[in-house]
């Protein structure tokens, strides 16, 4: 009997740029599965709709970006923990009448960091720069990791402290100091991860950083892919290691391709040929 092509979208705003696409396609050849995984625009005021369209088509499943993670969350109506502590959706299954939401971004930065870049986080200093959705969503998982320190910083200090209060129970379970520092006061102290989650780089800004953040021997982890941000370039200035975020985005694919077809895709090989385009 003939498996069923089953179909999947990622939606966004915009979405031409996705790699989703490519990367869900890779697996799905070396998995031996039939898949159709197309881009899709929703227009801003539009994404509840889009999702009920992809429902009476009878799609399997969705990835969710910018700017729709949190509408996608309110729009679940079963969440996974992950997913629920972060309040943002970035993987959605649909299940009869049911959407079941996840969040596979922190799955995705910490296998990057751990088996990709070989970065243990326990007991590490890490500081995680940036209160979007990005920020948010990978709080959970390097908490998971008890690193000894995980310091929350933004250019909106306040968002910051909204979400250390709304984690401290968490990092208090997994005894992680949990703390806020605005980015212009940043001491001259050593971390040994420095997580850039702002969108900075997608319009070439600058951001105040304290170039003293950086150091020999740290990790500056870039969340964009795709191009050298000028966070990359100061780390590098100053002696540290430097990654961009392409592995995080094939793991989080990775982990959302787990959930629905419960297999396990080889990502090293999809990273390579990613980067080499
Ligand atoms: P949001 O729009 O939710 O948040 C943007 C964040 O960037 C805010 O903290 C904002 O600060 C900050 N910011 C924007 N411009 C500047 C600037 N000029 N100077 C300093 N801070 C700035 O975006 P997301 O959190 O969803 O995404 C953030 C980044 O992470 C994007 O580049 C996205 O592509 C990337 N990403 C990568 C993934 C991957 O798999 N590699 C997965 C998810 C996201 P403020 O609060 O002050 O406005």
């Amino acid at each position: 009997m003939t498996e069923l092509k089953k179909h999947f979208a990622v939606i966004g705003n915009p979405i031409h740029h996705s790699l989703s696409p490519q990367i869900h396609s890779a697996f799905a050849k070396e998995a031996g599965l039939h898949i159709d995984y197309k881009a899709l625009l929703s227009p801003l005021d539009e994404f509840k709709n889009t999702i009920h369209q992809l429902i009476a088509q009878k799609l399997s499943g969705a990835n969710v970006t910018l700017p729709f993670k949190k509408e996608a969350y309110e729009l679940a109506s079963q969440h996974s923990s992950h997913s629920r502590i972060a309040e943002a959706v970035n993987t959605l299954e649909f299940k009869g009448d049911q959407i079941i939401g996840h969040n596979t971004d922190g799955i995705g930065l910490v296998r990057d960091l751990e088996q990709n870049l070989n970065v243990d986080l326990k007991r590490k200093k890490i500081l995680l720069i940036g209160a979007g959705g990005a920020a948010e969503g990978v709080i959970y998982s390097i908490l998971e990791k008890e690193p000894s320190e995980l310091t929350l910083t933004n250019r909106t200090i306040e968002k910051s402290h909204v979400i250390r209060n709304k984690m401290d129970v968490h990092a208090k379970s997994f005894n992680v100091n949990l703390n806020v520092i605005e980015m212009a006061k940043l001491p001259d102290q050593y971390f040994d991860i420095i997580i850039n989650a702002t969108s900075a780089g997608l319009n070439n800004a600058e951001f105040d950083l304290n170039h003293k953040v950086f150091h020999e021997g740290s990790l500056a982890y870039d969340m964009m892919y795709g191009k050298e941000t000028s966070f990359i370039r100061e780390a590098q200035s100053q002696g540290s290691k430097t990654s961009d975020g392409l592995g995080m985005l094939v793991e989080q694919a990775a982990e959302a391709f787990f959930i629905w077809h419960h297999i396990k895709p080889k990502t090293k090989s999809v990273i390579e040929s990613l980067r080499a385009l």
